[in-house]
Formats: structure tokens, sequence, C-alpha cells
């Protein structure tokens, strides 16, 4: 039977590869329509057209060709989210610049240490507030939403490099790091984008959509929002950082820029059911809820799906190694009695595998074992770091002599009836505080850094109201001078972001240990429960 096939274009268009194409096609689909919504208070709201964002990337793109810079190098990146930072890092990519955000508050030890190992040829800020101690090799420059600014050029150098491609690198994430130092988790343009494709995939926004962005962006939890809402046509709304903490405030900047999905770590809706969940429940505009990072506490997930009963909303686990892998509609009406929200299954094109400790596959349920991730969109190793990097990215345990990769994800896991996962636990040290992931030896190495100090735990702590904190025991060595508990947080808030400097420190005069020697954790946590004013230790 003859069959009409469709005649093949004479020069079909490739599928978007790179970052910027894939974000960047509604500039000549919808060029009208908002790109970007931010909220800059006294009742204003500037929007950004995608016709606007594009001009920008362009212009960006134009002044960062100037500079002589080669595909391949290291670009930091130090903004919160904006349309000017969003345009920043779209230019990069389409000059193959590897973009590195880092927070305008990190402290400068922290940026130092992230400048050392990627020796970057450009930093950009955009706060007018300059970076101190950077090294004289590396060209400056300052940008917002009127343009870049070069305050210092980049010395001549010869390019190696004609044309980007999938396999080059977009972007890195420095996170916490066991070994003292933060880890950079390299990405390039064809995972970012195939894991795009996939969360796409899910079609949680359209293009009317205006997606709420709360979370920094130095973590790629903003990269996941801004990948959701453009690669959809749709709005990024950046969320000021400094409103968040704020019921009222964070409230009014949903409404008065009409934000239709809200993405972030579960505690930052901690405040606002507990004060103001009517308000809440009044912006009818709210269609979805997409949470990341941590298991959202059930009792509060209950009042969110209480305040908004017709919104969609979204369980999504992962890790920056992949900037995420599944999304999970939380079940409407969410059952009285769960005790764990399922994280589902990997998003099309991607499966989490289930391994036990002698390497078999775990099929069967309520077996836990560790989740290995098979996807396209896994990273391509750590920055500078090829023993950590071979810890991550194993050989597939089914079929070892393929050559291809997994990804070891540290993460404990179930099955349920249906083969669903849920998440419960780690195989390691690292823990969330806030949505923001924390290896707890990497506070312990800064505290051990401290003259005098002999031994260090740190550890989670559960406050009464749900909030999970870091906490940490110090010993000191014999016959030292007083070292105060203050002394010790203020040296960790020289060199670590806020989330990663313990709460509550105390020293005491030895940690206690097990039969085995090892910290006795066990002890530390009925220690804190005896003094810590009603926290506990998770353990
Ligand atoms: P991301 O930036 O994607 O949130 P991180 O790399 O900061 O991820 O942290 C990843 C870790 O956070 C995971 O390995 C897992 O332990 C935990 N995690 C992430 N999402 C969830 C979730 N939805 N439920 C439970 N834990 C999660």
């Amino acid at each position: 039977m003859a069959t009409a096939h469709p005649a093949h274009p004479a020069h079909p268009e490739p599928p978007a590869s790179l970052l910027h194409d894939f974000l960047l096609a509604a500039v000549t689909t919808t060029p009208d329509r908002p790109a970007v919504v931010e909220f800059a208070g006294n009742d204003d709201v500037r929007t950004t057209s995608y016709r606007q964002l594009g001009l920008l990337v362009t212009d960006f793109a134009r002044t960062l060709e100037g500079l002589g810079l080669d595909i391949g190098d290291r670009v930091i990146l130090e903004s919160d989210t904006s349309a000017a930072a969003i345009a920043m890092f779209l230019a990069c990519s389409t000059r193959g610049l590897a973009f590195v955000p880092v927070s305008p508050e990190a402290p400068d030890h922290r940026v130092r240490k992230i400048v050392e190992t990627t020796e970057p040829a450009l930093y950009l800020r955009a706060s007018d507030q300059p970076r101190t101690g950077l090294p004289e090799r590396i060209a400056l420059g300052r940008f917002d939403a009127h343009g870049l600014t070069v305050e210092r050029p980049a010395p001549p150098r010869t390019r190696l490099r004609r044309e980007v491609t999938g396999t080059d690198t977009a972007y890195i994430i420095f996170t916490s790091g066991t070994t003292g130092r933060p880890k950079g988790v390299v990405m390039s343009h064809r995972a970012v984008v195939s894991f795009y494709r996939g969360m796409l995939s899910h079609g949680i926004v359209g293009p009317e959509d205006r997606v709420a962005t709360t979370s920094p962006l130095q973590f790629d939890f903003s990269l996941l929002d801004i990948g959701l809402a453009l690669g959809s046509g749709a709005a990024v709304v950046p969320v000021p950082r400094t409103l968040l903490r704020w019921p009222r405030r964070f409230l009014r900047v949903l409404r008065d820029t009409g934000a239709t999905q809200v993405d972030g770590v579960p505690s930052i809706w901690r405040h606002t059911l507990r004060h103001l969940p009517e308000q809440l429940a009044e912006l009818a505009g709210l269609r979805g809820v997409l949470f990341c990072g941590e298991d959202f506490p059930l009792p509060e997930l209950r009042q969110l799906r209480q305040a908004l009963p017709e919104a969609r909303l979204v369980n999504c686990y992962g890790a920056t190694e992949s900037m995420a892998c599944s999304f999970t509609d939380v079940p409407a009406p969410l059952a009285d009695d769960p005790h764990r929200l399922s994280i589902g299954f990997a998003h099309p094109g991607a499966e989490m595998l289930l391994i036990d400790e002698d390497g078999r596959a775990i099929t069967e349920p309520n077996v836990i074992g560790e989740i290995y991730l098979r996807s396209p969109a896994l990273f391509t190793g750590y920055w500078d770091d090829p023993d950590a990097t071979a810890r991550a990215l194993v050989p597939d345990p089914l079929v070892p002599r393929s050559g291809q990769r997994v990804l070891r994800t540290g993460d404990l896991a179930y099955r349920g009836a249906r083969g669903e996962l849920y998440f419960c636990g780690r195989t390691d040290s690292q823990v969330q505080i806030r949505g923001n992931r924390v290896e707890l030896g990497e506070v312990e190495r800064r505290l051990l850094e401290f003259p005098g100090v002999a031994a260090a735990a740190a550890l989670t702590l559960e406050r009464p109201d749900g909030e999970r904190e870091l906490g940490a025991y110090v010993a000191l060595e014999r016959g030292e001078v007083e070292v105060t508990e203050g002394e010790l947080t203020a040296f960790c808030v020289e060199a670590l972001p806020s989330y990663m400097v313990p709460q509550k420190l105390r020293v005491v005069g030895e940690l206690p240990v097990t039969e085995h020697g090892k910290v006795d954790r066990r002890a530390l946590a009925a220690l804190s429960a005896d003094n810590a004013g009603g926290s506990q230790v998770r353990l």
C-alpha cells in the first residue's frame, strides 16, 4: 500500500540544542508577549517583552564579543534574578561562555575560592558595589537593563574555538562540598536543554502563565523556573529576595505581578500559611505551585492545598547534577494518612533505577535502595575534581560493560505498588536546610580551621515550628585559651553562605564518641534535646 510521506524540507531546522536558542524561541513566535515581569515596589511593575529581551541579549552579546573571550571561558555573574541577569546569561550562552552565578550576598572568602578554582576571564556584577581583591588578569564589567559597561578589559589572547556545540559548558553551579571547597557542577547545553524538554512535556505551565521564581540565581532551581517559563513562552516573575521573608509583601508581589504559578522550596510558604492563609486563598489567579529541594512537611502541604484547592501542586525531585529529574502531581484531595509524598518516576527521556547494596535492581515494593539516574540531562562532571566525578558518574549497574554512565544520587528511596518512588533519606551526611544543600562535612571543616578547635560535629536540628536548622558542637584543644561561640559563628559567616552557618553552636568539653571511636551523633542529639530549647535533632 502506498503511503504518502511528507516531503522533507530541503534545509530542516535543527532542533535547538543550545540554551539561548531554546529559551529565546518566543522572540520570533510571540515577540510582544511578556518575558519578564518585575516587581518594582509602589504599585510599579516593569514588563520586558520577548522582543526587548532578545534585543538586550544581542546588545550584551555584542559587547562580550568585543572582549575577545573564547568559547569555554568562564564568566562569573554576580546578580539576583532580573531581566538583565537573564539576558546576560543568555548572551553568555550565545558566545559559548560558561556562566557561573554567584550571590551578591556571598562572602568574599567564598567568592575568592570560586574565582581561584574557575579562573574566570570576566567578572560581571549587577550592583554598583565592587568586589575587591579580584586578580588583575580578570576583566571586569557591570550591567543593568541599559547595557554592559566594561570596567577593565581582558588581556589580548588568541581564540582557539569557532563553533559552540551542545557538549560545551552552559553553566557551572557551585554547591556545598565535603572537601572544604565549594563543588562546581558543570552542565552542558545538551544536558540542560534535554532536561527542559523532559520538564516541559509535563505541561505544567502555558504561554499565558506568569511563573514566580523565588530561588536565588546561584541555585539551579532558578534556572529551572526560567526554563519552565521561557521554554513555554510564558513570563518569569523574579520575587525580590528581601520580600520573600514577609508574607504580606510576598503575597503583594504575587498579586501585583499577576503570578499564576509559584516555584520555590517548601519553606517559602511557612510564614504565609501560618499568618495569612485567607489572603493566600484570595489569590484566585494562582493556578500552580511547584516545590523542590526537600520534603514538603505534610501538615503544611495540607494547609496549602486547603488555601488553593484548585491549584496543581507539583513535587519536583532531583539534584543539581541533572537540574532535577521528576515532577509528580500531589494528589487532590490529599489523603489523610499518606506517610510520604511520592517522587514518582523520572521525566520522559530519563529513568530512575533503584539499586541495592549488591548492585542489583530493586523492583518490588517497600525495599529501600539508592536512586541511580539514567538520563541525557546528566552533568558533565564536577569542576576540576575527577575523583568526586568518578564517584557520582558510575558505570550503568545493569549493563556495566556498555560504557554508559549513570548518576549515583546518594538518595535513598523505596517503591510503591505501581513502582513509583518514595524518597526516604541519604546515604551520606548531605542535608537540606531551607531547601539548600549542605554537606555537614564542609561546615565541620570550616570550624576545624579555627585555631584551637580540636573537633567539630555539625547536625540538623528541628525547631518546634518545623523549620530545620543547623547546629554544631565544637571541642577545643586542651589548655587552649577560651574560644567563644560568637567568635566561631563570625568565623563561619566570613566564609560560608548564611544557610551554612550553624544557628546553634555550642563549645563542649569533648565530643561524645561511640565505642568505635566515631562521633556519637545520638548522644549529641540527646544533648541537644536537653538544652536546645525545644529543638530536636534529626539523625
Ligand atoms: P536542587 O537544586 O535540584 O534542589 P540540590 O542539588 O540542591 O537540588 O539538592 C538535591 C537533593 O535534595 C536531592 O539529592 C535530595 O536529597 C533532596 N531533594 C530534592 N528534591 C527533593 C524532593 N522533592 N523531596 C525530597 N528531597 C528532595
